[in-house]
């Protein structure tokens, strides 16, 4: 087991997911937290399926603004699998893109 803190493939010490706010909650071994909606996950997906409807620039407005994500499944220590109430379970979400998506880190 590695003790290194700090590299963004390490996995989160912390994982909640907050259904009433429909976001997760993340926390980092070097102590960042990270906030992420439900839509802000969903519509970041790049599972085969998602990257080809987000190339045509169609997946932002074909995900509700109320999806909500039901499961979460760790893939071994490099990545989660999320599950949405959309009924999608495709995402796997690897620690090291978690990192770059954190909203706090993205200006759009
Ligand atoms: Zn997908």
């Amino acid at each position: 087991m590695s003790t290194a803190i700090g590299s963004d493939g390490d996995p989160p010490v912390s994982i909640v997911i907050h259904s009433a706010r429909r976001e997760l909650e993340l926390t980092w071994a070097d102590g960042t937290v990270g906030h992420y909606p439900a839509h802000w996950l969903r519509t970041r997906c790049r599972c085969a399926q998602c990257t080809a409807i987000a190339r045509t620039g169609a997946l932002t407005a074909g995900v509700s603004q109320t999806v909500s994500i039901i499961g979460c499944a760790p893939q071994g220590r490099y990545a989660l699998q999320l599950t949405f109430d959309d009924g999608h379970d495709r995402g796997i979400y690897p620690f090291a893109y978690l990192r770059e998506i954190d909203p706090a880190r993205s200006r759009e």
